[in-house]
């Protein structure tokens, strides 16, 4: 592979001298950020602009506000009401950002170079490769639709991950409407091609299902008089049930109002094979079984891209399936690189591990146990570095630390006892059963980012006053406290006007209302008042004229 180093990718370090507030030959450290998705945008947003030299590298232009592609697929909200040029963004800010639109195909973190290649232009010599070098990278690169090896998905299925696919699906729906109106079918060709596979229910695919449900219903019966009744939806689910990640009242709501819409919700079922015209599932009891489809939507989870798989085996992490950081958002052995979003997920450091070291920071007087109040002087740092055992105590209903102690000791009447390392462990054995991996959301992706720009905003004053929670020998010293997800609740919208929430404290409310608090919610959660004024007449113009159904 020749690689040039455009002079434009490879050379931006001369912004010496520019900035007043800085002393004379200072020089920018390089911020390369990948990704221009939730988690590289919603950094880029909060990230000091006058501190960096930031170059930008996406290979799409635009950030896409991926909760309202789903409303994307049947015309509801428009494909432009969704997406803010990344550029528009950048310039909104102001100071040092560079944008190229290419993809990273590798990371050379050896070296601190990552290579480019263009989607839009060749260079010289006709392959659009380059090379951008970076004192700090952070990879945001989301993931990949997963197909899990299944045989003909790629070819045959369509994904819902991209604005592209999401308008590729609308025109698809509609030719299978015109296919199946077409003279010279009979009814059972009719029928395939009015079959729409939604694969996987989570989500995504459940929120796609109700929405092609809403426009099959409400639009497209009006105009496909002679075939409307038809047209079949069916969900297939591998598990026992659909949106397994909410809380049951929700589930169980669900699967009886798709039931009531005639929506064929498959559960234990495993797709095996989709061919152009049939897709194969299988279920213990009745085998194999291949049902004619017109057209199907793939949405069953996500992997890892082959780049970041290639870096994992770079830096010693191949065994693993996602790539790893610390709760610092670094990524576990490689300097200076950070991941957030769904390319990553944290490693976070079990007690157990550090146990010794716990004790030995808590016993302040080295008297080899510990008093309640030494566990007290030390519990806050501990619950910042190990939130598990804040899960933990919760999850118990353990009434802080008295309780701890008395779990520990087996003993209900004395409080005020010194606990033994041994005591100690023992107290704290189970925490680390707490531990949760975050889900691969947008919520969690945005406050990453937002997490890490704060933390980059102020490395250079952190540097000069290192402190923070408990440090682990051999782990460094820790400037910030770690990054700490806070859920704010989660949408499930089930079609006919209707919503699924779920809020923090575990408070469920389904219906009407539900629905109006997604639509406010989703309006104020707009990166601009461009797409925030675009989405709100879409809505407000499908409310009077219905969806579009041409395409
Ligand atoms: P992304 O947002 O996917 O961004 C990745 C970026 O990296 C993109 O700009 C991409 O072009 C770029 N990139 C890819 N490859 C390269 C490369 N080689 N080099 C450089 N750049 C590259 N989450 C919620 O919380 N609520 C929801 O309602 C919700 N609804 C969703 C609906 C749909 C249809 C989908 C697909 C997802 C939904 N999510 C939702 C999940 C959410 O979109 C993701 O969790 C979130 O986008 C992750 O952010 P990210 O920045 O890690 O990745
Ligand atoms: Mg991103
Ligand atoms: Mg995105
Ligand atoms: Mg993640
Ligand atoms: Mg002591």
């Amino acid at each position: 592979v020749v690689v040039l180093a455009a002079s434009s990718g490879g050379g931006l370090v001369a912004y010496a001298d520019s900035q007043p507030d800085q002393p004379q030959g200072f020089k920018k450290k390089k911020v390369v950020v990948l990704g221009t998705g939730w988690a590289g945008t919603t950094f880029l947003r909060n990230l000091d602009s006058k501190l960096y030299d930031v170059q930008v590298i996406s290979p799409r232009n635009y950030f896409a506000f991926t909760p309202l592609l789903p409303s994307v697929t049947c015309g509801t909200v428009e494909p432009r009401s969704v997406v803010e040029p990344i550029r528009r963004i950048l310039e909104k800010k102001g100071g040092d950002f560079k944008f190229w639109e290419a993809e990273c195909f590798k990371i050379d973190p050896a070296n601190k170079k990552i290579h480019c290649r263009s989607n839009v232009g060749t260079n010289l010599d006709g392959n659009g490769e380059f090379l951008v070098d970076y004192d700090y990278l952070v990879v945001a690169v989301g993931a990949r639709s997963n197909t899990f090896n299944t045989p003909g998905v790629t070819e045959n299925c369509h994904f819902l991950k991209e604005v592209e696919d999401a308008q590729k699906i609308r025109r698809s729906v509609m030719d299978c409407f015109e296919k199946a109106s077409l003279p010279y079918l009979n009814e059972e060709e009719r029928k395939k091609n009015l079959h729409f596979v939604v694969v996987g229910g989570g989500p995504t695919g459940v929120e796609f299902a109700a929405e092609l449900h809403d426009f099959v219903t409400e639009d497209l019966s009006k105009l496909y008089p002679s075939i409307q009744h038809l047209v079949k939806i069916s969900l297939i689910e591998a598990a026992d049930h659909i949106l397994t990640m909410f809380d049951k009242r929700i589930t169980n709501f669900a699967e009886d109002k798709f039931g009531r819409d005639g929506i064929d919700v498959k559960t234990g079922y495993k797709v095996v094979k989709v061919s152009k015209d049939a897709i194969t599932m299988q279920n213990p009891a009745t085998g194999d079984i291949a049902v004619p489809y017109g057209m199907a939507v793939w949405s069953t989870g996500i992997g890892t891209r082959p780049f970041v798989v290639d870096f994992m085996k770079q830096i010693g992490q191949a065994n693993r399936r996602v790539l790893a950081t610390d709760e610092w958002l670094r990524v576990r052995e490689c300097d200076d690189v950070y991941a957030v979003g769904d390319c990553a997920t944290i490693n976070q450091r079990r007690v157990m591990e550090d146990i010794s070291e716990i004790f030995r920071v808590a016993d302040k007087d080295k008297s080899g146990t510990l008093t309640v109040k030494e566990i007290q002087d030390i519990l806050e740092d501990i619950y910042v570095r190990y939130p598990q055992v804040k899960l933990y105590m919760k999850s118990k209903q353990m009434n802080g630390i008295a309780d701890l102690i008395r779990t520990g000791k087996g003993d209900t009447e004395k409080e005020s006892v010194d606990l033994s390392i041994e005591e100690f462990k023992k107290a704290l054995s189970l925490v680390d059963s707490q531990v949760k991996n975050l889900p691969a959301t947008a919520q969690v992706a945005a406050q990453q980012g937002q997490y890490l720009a704060t933390c980059f905003n102020k490395m250079q004053a952190a540097e000069e006053n290192p402190e923070g929670p408990i440090r682990i020998r051999g782990e460094g010293r820790h400037r910030f406290n770690p990054f700490r997800y806070r859920h704010l609740g989660q949408f499930a919208p089930l079609g006919g006007e209707q919503t699924a929430a779920q809020l923090p404290g575990d408070w469920v409310s389904i219906g009407h209302s539900s629905q109006w608090l997604w639509y406010s919610v989703y309006v104020t959660k707009q990166i601009s008042w461009r797409t925030r004024a675009l989405v709100i007449s879409d809505w407000g113009r499908r409310f009077i004229f219905g969806r579009d159904s041409s395409g």
